[in-house]
């Protein structure tokens, strides 16, 4: 390809979905030059709206938009508990915290006890459309500076040990670094020449819009059928599943007649369909990219990995993607990234994607049209039901249990730090908002502010009484919010400045 004598870019995304979003606020926040490339013209379509584009926010993506100031914004465009399009979650009077294959699980079962260093949060759970995430990414993306090309997408590149040519459209346009966001069928991965493994389909999921003449021939909620699986909310919502290893998606046209039989097929009554106003399909196909890096070309999101929309965990994983690769690939295209930051990128987000995968496949085993799985259904719910399994699955589906393996150590390194109230009123999520890392001294230790000031180009130092120290003296936590040290007691320092060094780099001035 020919090197064009363009603007050089720190950092070129291909994507404007959630994901490249909240990438390119994330890299502009630590004061990179952004550019968005995205395919589609419009940002609009109903499938971003309401029913269909509705998804269920975990703790940690709600914790990331708070540390970055968005998540009052987000929280105005959310969905009541009480709004159609989610009332079929709440047949109970019971407040419901999450399910694992429609099988629900409440808020009343869970011991929070079990989480020691999780604090109440002002929010725990949120339920937002796709159109409204992604306007309120695109808004704060623009108002720091992200050049966003729409109708522009992303065909090829080539990279050179120095940067990376794109070209998109009739553009060419030139990146220190390229970034595939570009959802499950991406292009950059397909480029760049990343394997994409996993399982196949064994279903076609359907989600439509539908006029009913007798709605009530259907029963709402979710229902496992002796030939798949259905999801009915009044008047004319419908989520369904058809067991054909996955054949219909993506080939023929959604027909109404299509529609009608397999609604029949699947609730096993004679309910008619007399319009179908909007339809969509999805599988259970779960696929992960070998590799997150080749060189230059880094992937996050559904251009990484994707799985059947069970459980509704993709945004979350590609948002904590953002969150986790933004910071690291700024501090390298600053130049002061310890070896290995960039690569720690696909060592941490890597694992927790392939568990969610697990995850995603785990809940298909339930929703087979079997015996078998009727049998394993049936052990699930009783399980569910005790205070021991509710809160195991409450951890992993709202994503409190995440925890990346930063080493030994005291037990809240490698978690999401508890958002600690300060004596003045702060909290500490509202100390992260600059995006740099952060050392919290509940006890004033003058060689902690000290050591702070070794890295004060890149941390910041707080100190000061909380409201509820949950037994700690100290703690180092990283710009995407994660402990990489923590101690109990006063007088016990030891690892704060390796750690200080393992995530931060060289100290600017030792002598300071
Ligand atoms: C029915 C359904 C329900 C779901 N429910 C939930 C839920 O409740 N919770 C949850 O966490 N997740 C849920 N998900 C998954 C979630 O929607 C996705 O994981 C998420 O949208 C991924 O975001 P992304 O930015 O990585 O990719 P996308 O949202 O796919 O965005 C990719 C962007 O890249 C653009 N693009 C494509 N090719 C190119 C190119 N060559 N050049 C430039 N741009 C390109 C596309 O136009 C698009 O704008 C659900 C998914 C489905 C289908």
């Amino acid at each position: 390809m020919r090197i064009p004598d363009t603007a050089l870019y720190d950092v070129v995304i291909a994507g404007a979905g959630p994901v490249g979003l909240f990438l390119a606020c994330e890299l502009r926040l630590a004061g990179c030059s952004v550019l968005v490339l995205e395919q589609a013209q419009d940002p609009h379509s109903p499938l971003k709206g309401l029913p269909f584009g509705l998804r269920g926010l975990s703790v940690p993506t709600i914790e990331s938009f708070d540390r970055r100031d968005l998540l009052d914004a987000i929280k105005d465009r959310a969905v009541s508990h009480d709004a159609p399009a989610v009332a079929h979650w709440r047949p109970q009077q019971r407040r419901p915290a999450g399910h694992f294959a429609g099988i629900q699980f409440f808020s009343d079962q869970i011991g929070s006890e079990k989480w020691p260093y999780q604090l109440p949060a002002s929010v725990d759970s949120m339920a937002v459309d796709m159109g409204s995430i992604e306007s309120v990414l695109a808004d704060r993306a623009i108002a720091m500076g992200v050049e966003i090309r729409r109708g522009c997408g992303v065909e090829y590149f080539e990279q050179s040990n120095e940067d990376v040519t794109v070209r998109a459209d009739a553009e060419t346009v030139r990146g220190r670094w390229l970034v595939g966001c570009d959802g499950g069928r991406s292009t950059v991965r397909k480029v760049a020449g990343i394997g994409f493994t996993g399982t196949d389909p064994e279903f076609t999921g359907y989600s439509v819009e539908v006029e009913l003449p007798d709605p009530d021939k259907l029963a709402p909620g979710r229902h496992y059928t002796a030939t798949g699986m259905y999801t009915y909310a009044a008047p004319g919502t419908i989520a369904m599943v058809d067991f054909d290893g996955g054949a219909f998606h993506r080939t023929d046209p959604i027909t109404r007649d299509h529609v009608e039989a397999m609604l029949r097929k699947i609730s096993g009554t004679d309910v008619t369909v007399t319009a179908l106003q909007l339809a969509a399909t999805w599988t259970d196909r779960a696929y992960q990219a070998t590799e997150y890096r080749k060189g230059r070309v880094l992937l996050a999101g559904d251009a990484a990995h994707i799985h059947s929309p069970l459980g509704g965990q993709g945004l979350n994983l590609g948002l904590g993607d953002a969150m986790n690769l933004g910071w690291k690939l700024a501090a390298t295209i600053r130049g002061d990234a310890p070896p290995g930051l960039l690569d720690s990128y696909a060592h941490e987000r890597h694992s927790v994607g392939a568990q969610i995968l697990d995850w995603s496949r785990a809940q298909v085993s339930i929703i087979r049209p079997s015996r078998i799985s009727r049998a394993l259904e049936a052990i699930i719910r009783d399980l569910i039901e005790t205070r021991d399994c509710a809160t195991y699955f409450a951890g992993r589906v709202l994503g409190i249990s995440l925890r990346y393996d930063l080493g030994e150590g005291h037990p809240l390194i490698g978690r999401n730090a508890p958002d600690f109230e300060m004596a003045d009123g702060t909290r500490l999520n509202e100390h992260l908002r600059n995006g740099r890392g952060l050392i919290l001294d509940f006890d004033g230790r003058p060689l902690r502010r000290t050591l702070a000031g070794h890295w004060g180009d890149r941390i910041d130092y707080v100190s000061g009484a909380v409201k509820n120290r949950l037994g700690l003296s100290a703690l180092q936590v990283r710009p995407d919010g994660i402990v990489a040290w923590a101690t109990d007691t006063a007088d016990d320092d030891e690892g704060l400045a390796q750690a200080m060094s393992r995530w931060f780099g060289q100290a600017q001035d030792l002598t300071a």
